[in-house]
């Protein structure tokens, strides 16, 4: 703890969010963080960090005070708003391009006790579902934030839908006159609502990690959710090749941010949405999403397995992109941060690519 006045913490990156959500769950506060306590708080804090408090409290780099970076010719740097203000707007989006950051320094929240309602949908009617669900969070208080998981149908059952719901507060009263309209979004299968400390949402896993995530996993913002948008998503529900849908509800705090403020762009777009593919059907899992990509605008750069280099102009758009190659000629000319979707340095062969 560095300042309990600002409520200031620093971390180091191999720490997981369900130990950070422990600790600051201790004093009362919180970090809007991801749905998984197992996630790192290295990969995520640089990159976005979109959580179920994401409506409330925008994405875990909105938060981020300070990082100290290694660069790619083994300095060390200090960055903040004052001190190397490009690449502190550069490490709040895309830090995995620039460096390795070796501590953050972030401001906690003041939320302890949060709402869940977790509603189990048939969700048979899909399009039906996942249109009249967009458009009661597009409209809903900022506190409530939603991710419903869409599984496919299989042996004879249709798609079922758990939505997680999170109230940000401990306001109970306001959380079910939020939470009971949502018991409307299609026929419910099962619903429990619980009062909890934040960090119940997101426990410390503390698997060992050993790369072993193998789903192959596409995304994608979803900019205001049409009926076209709706019907094409149920049409990928519908494919053999897709598992699970996960949609989650962005605006509120995150749309509070100039999308050019940080490194992370996607601040306008209603929904974030992601397929897991079924193993063994990668090419048709490919194939289907494909069919749906034109529905959506800009991806999250560390929720995908596309890590074609034509991909990064999609986590990166337009002024984002070329001013992350711009800092990136700056501090990595030779490109040595190059894993996963990563800017090129501007003027590089990698750049041109
Ligand atoms: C099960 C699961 C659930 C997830 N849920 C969410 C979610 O709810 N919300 C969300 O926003 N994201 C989510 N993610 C995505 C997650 O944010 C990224 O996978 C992130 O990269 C994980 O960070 P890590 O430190 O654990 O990963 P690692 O595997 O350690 O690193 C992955 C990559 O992140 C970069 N990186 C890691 N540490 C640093 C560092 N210190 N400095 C610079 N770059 C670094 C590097 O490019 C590295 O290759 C989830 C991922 C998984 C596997």
């Amino acid at each position: 703890m560095l300042d309990p006045a600002t409520r200031r913490f620093r971390v180091g990156p191999g720490a997981t969010w369900g130990h950070v959500a422990e600790k600051l769950g201790a004093r009362g506060w919180a970090m809007t963080s991801g749905n998984y306590g197992d996630v790192g708080v290295g990969g995520l804090a640089t990159a976005g960090g979109i959580g179920y408090l994401a409506r409330a409290h925008g994405v875990t780099v909105d938060h981020v005070v300070a990082a100290e970076l290694v660069l790619a010719d083994g300095s060390k740097v200090r960055t903040d708003a004052a001190t190397e203000p490009d690449l502190f707007w550069a490490v709040r989006g895309a830090g995995s391009s620039i460096g390795v950051a070796t501590a953050l320094e972030l401001e906690a929240l003041e939320v302890g006790n949060v709402v869940v309602g977790t509603f189990t949908y048939d969700a048979t009617d899909a399009a039906g579902f996942l249109l009249r669900w967009s458009r009661y969070l597009a409209a809903a208080p900022r506190r409530l934030t939603s991710f419903p998981f869409v599984g496919a149908a299989r042996r004879g059952q249709g798609p079922v839908a758990q939505a997680i719901n999170v109230w940000a507060d401990d306001d109970v009263d306001a959380a079910v006159a939020a939470l009971e309209p949502m018991l409307g979004l299609a026929p419910v299968v099962d619903q429990r609502a619980q009062l909890v400390p934040y960090g119940a949402l997101v426990p410390p896993g503390d698997s060992r990690h050993v790369g072993q995530q193998t789903t192959r996993i596409r995304s994608g913002f979803v900019p205001h959710t049409t009926e076209e948008d709706a019907a094409a998503l149920a049409r990928l529900l519908a494919d053999p090749a897709v598992q699970v849908l996960e949609v989650r509800s962005m605006g509120g705090a995150v749309a509070d941010v100039d999308p050019a403020a940080t490194a992370f762009a996607h601040r306008r777009q209603e929904v974030f949405v992601s397929a897991w593919g079924t193993p063994g059907a990668a090419e048709r899992f490919d194939a289907a999403w494909s069919a749906f990509a034109p529905h959506t605008s800009g991806l999250y750069a560390v929720y995908t397995s596309d890590l074609r280099p034509e991909r990064v102009h999609d986590a990166y758009p337009g002024a984002t992109y070329d001013r992350l190659a711009e800092i990136k000629r700056r501090v990595d000319p030779g490109n040595l941060f190059a894993r996963g979707l990563i800017v090129a340095p501007a003027g590089s062969e990698a750049g041109r690519g």
